[in-house]
């Protein structure tokens, strides 16, 4: 029996629990998946002391203090979109083009030969939907990354952009994720789910991929073989029940495929949006929010607090609350959430920097591929080695 099954045993002995937190606790002691009404009920009435103590337990029973990172980075094509978000503070339309950025075939090649001297494992690719660079362009590019980097994992491309680059080709998704396959990508990331109940999802971005596109194209992405992400915006206009009901619609999803890698809460921020009236959620929300996902998804495996949204203070703290992996050293290659206001403005971290974020918390740091294979154990491990100064180890090239 580890440390937390003991003390969540004893709370429970303790007869300080009654009625639903107690039903919830013996659920969780026993395995059991609790239910919609359950995880609304712990989001309103339970303590943030009582969540975050059912979400540490699970996330020690899955994971032990394994905290997984990766080292990556990301390129984002263009922030021209034809989409019009209210919660969007990155994209410009195609008349806005001078406020915005488009990167060439050769400018996005020159990014991938920029890391191939460094031990990244994986580049994120995703932005805004341009309506000229179409499924060929991005095929094109796939390959020639491959070409240059033939180990180098390509996570690309939301079930939005899919979405609309498969429309304009005139294919089906599963014909589209299978060229896309071949050119190179091997797996997906979990952005554009946003919320899925579909009266706000239509007030808040009415235009781009609905509820039910985004839930076929990442279906039949596992269907081919794809592992992919999921994430859910929230602290913007939905209520607890309809975090609720998009969690569920993911735990159904990976009953029924087990495609997905990982969860990731993404927290609404509020600067230069035409949502910029609604005020941001405190950090103790944020904190029980990644607790309550914990608890619900009982059947993924992880839990990602994304620090360069939340900052690194919280995402150390949410290391306790449920989540066991905090995304990757970034290199200062986003700008979806620095535009929208996030504490960390430039967010880079050298991998040094990562493993202590995590070992000053009492975690066990491990670097991870982007399909959560240990790439490298970091417990007790002696960056004095290192000859770069970087704060890269010197592990085998990929190439
Ligand atoms: S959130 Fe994505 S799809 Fe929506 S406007 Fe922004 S870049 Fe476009």
């Amino acid at each position: 029996m580890n440390r937390e099954s003991k003390s969540l045993e004893l709370v429970i002995e303790s007869n300080k629990l009654v009625g639903k937190d107690l039903e919830i606790a013996i659920k969780v002691l026993n395995k059991q998946r609790i239910s919609i009404d359950d995880a609304i009920y712990l989001y309103e009435h339970s303590e943030l002391s009582y969540v975050g103590l059912l979400a540490n337990y699970i996330r020690e029973e899955k994971n032990g203090d394994f905290t997984y990172f990766n080292r990556n980075f990301h390129i984002e094509p263009t922030n021209i979109c034809v989409f019009t978000c209210k919660f969007c503070s990155y994209s410009r339309l195609l008349k806005q083009a001078d406020e915005g950025w488009v990167l060439s075939k050769e400018q996005m090649l020159d990014i991938i030969r920029s890391y191939k001297d460094k031990p990244v494992t994986e580049v994120h690719i995703v932005g805004g939907v341009h309506p000229k660079l179409t499924l060929e362009f991005f095929c094109d590019l796939f390959k020639s990354i491959k070409e240059i980097s033939p180990n180098l994992h390509i996570k690309a491309f939301t079930a939005v952009e899919y979405e609309y680059m498969f429309r304009k080709a005139k294919v089906s998704v599963e014909e589209g994720l299978k060229i896309m396959m071949e050119a190179g990508l091997d797996s997906i990331p979990g952005g554009g789910a946003e919320i899925f109940d579909e009266v706000l999802r239509a007030e808040i971005c009415g235009d781009k991929a609905t509820t039910a596109q985004w839930l076929e194209i990442h279906e039949t992405a596992h269907k081919l073989g794809l592992k992919s992400n999921c994430t859910m915006l929230y602290g913007h206009l939905e209520s607890y029940a309809h975090r609720v009901d998009h969690m569920n619609r993911l735990r159904e999803l990976q009953d029924k495929t087990g495609g997905f890698n990982t969860f990731i809460p993404l927290k609404f921020r509020n600067k230069d949006n035409e949502m910029s009236n609604v005020p941001e959620t405190s950090v103790i929300e944020d904190l029980k929010n990644y607790a309550v996902a914990r608890i619900f998804l009982d059947n993924f495996e992880h839990i990602k607090a994304y620090w360069p949204m939340i900052g690194r203070s919280t995402a150390q703290l949410s290391l306790s609350f449920g989540v066991d992996d905090i995304d990757g050293t970034i290199d200062d290659t986003t700008k979806i959430y620095s535009m929208a206001g996030s504490e960390e403005q430039n967010p880079q971290l050298t991998t040094q920097q990562l493993v202590e974020l995590i070992t000053n918390v009492g975690r066990h740091p491990i670097e991870r591929g982007t399909l959560y294979d240990v790439v490298q154990d970091y417990k007790d491990y002696d960056f004095s080695k290192e000859n770069n100064g970087q704060g890269f180890v010197e592990l085998p090239i990929l190439n």
